[in-house]
């Protein structure tokens, strides 16, 4: 079972932070959370629990109400969700609100190009104004590379890709500024199986060159899959934490289904056919003897 010790330094930590929509509606409270170098953190739970307000707290498109988001060390207090997108990336759940451009290459130098802070008015803030166009390009073959997009597909305009490729454009266009953390929201809904591999290759790419990924999700067989780590969400607030494993420990399955996060489907088919799924420990007692 990894523990933290296993990972390197912390790359993002989040302290008791909260966040209310308007004065009642507190979507996030209390939450701890750290991501490692070479840690994949999931972020699970069921619907409105405060997943999705949680990432964007994470990758600085909200401040939180109290408490604190740091990443490198550094509070994000005051910092604009452009400069923190240099330090952890993000793709959206909806892929069409992160898509502005006509082809998938100005889509993917976007995020670098200077144009962007006339634009925005965001000027005198990066160090990525000084980004020249050879060093535009050499980005843009090493994303394009990493994420699993052919070269032929940089032409094509990205609205008009199958939503699976859309989602690898929007997380090729987070990795442009080569942030050390990308927070990926529900990357596999509604996606092909190339795209579902392509997301997979994605994530353990990046964690082999020690960077850190959160996966918000509730598709409990991918979570399974790529997951080292989970925290699990309930109405704004940490209900569990830990490492996959222990997190899916027959014990909490009855609370996890009760919140429409079913087991992993091989666990659950274990349970259908009537055999009882091992846990962690007593398949490590029976096998690894
Ligand atoms: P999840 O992603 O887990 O479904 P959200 O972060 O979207 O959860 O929502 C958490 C809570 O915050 C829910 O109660 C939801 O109704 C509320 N909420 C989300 N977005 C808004 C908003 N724009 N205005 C007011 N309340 C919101």
């Amino acid at each position: 079972i990894p523990k933290a010790a296993d990972f390197g330094e912390p790359l993002v930590r989040v302290e008791g932070a909260r966040y209310e929509y308007g004065t009642d509606e507190v979507a996030v409270d209390e939450v701890d959370f750290t991501v490692h170098e070479g840690e994949v953190h999931a972020v699970i739970g069921g619907n409105g629990a405060g997943k999705t307000t949680f990432s964007k707290l994470l990758a600085g498109l909200f401040e939180p109400t109290a408490g604190t988001v740091s990443v490198d060390g550094d509070s994000t207090e005051g910092r604009t969700a452009r400069n923190v997108a240099e330090t952890v990336g993000i793709a959206l759940q909806n892929p069409d609100e992160q898509l502005s451009e006509q082809t998938v290459e100005a889509e993917l130098r976007f995020p670098l190009e200077k144009r962007q802070y006339e634009k925005t008015g965001l000027l005198g803030l990066s160090k990525r104004e000084r980004y020249d166009k050879e060093f535009i390009d050499s980005r843009v073959e090493d994303v394009r590379r990493l994420v699993g997009l052919d070269e032929e597909q940089l032409d094509e305009d990205p609205m008009f890709l199958p939503r699976g490729q859309r989602r690898q454009v929007n997380m090729a266009s987070a990795l442009m500024p080569d942030p050390d953390v990308l927070v990926l929201d529900e990357p596999v809904a509604g996606v092909d199986a190339t795209a579902h591999r392509h997301v997979e290759q994605t994530i353990s790419r990046l964690t082999d060159q020690g960077k850190g990924v959160v996966v918000i999700d509730h598709d409990m067989d991918f979570v399974c899959e790529v997951a080292d780590t989970i925290t699990v969400l309930d109405d704004g607030s940490i209900a569990m934490q830990g490492p996959t494993k222990e997190v899916f420990d027959r014990d909490n399955w009855e609370w996890l289904t009760s919140r429409h996060l079913l087991p992993p489907r091989p666990a659950r088919l274990a349970r259908q056919v009537g055999i009882e799924a091992l846990t962690a420990d007593e398949f490590v007692e029976q096998f690894a003897s």
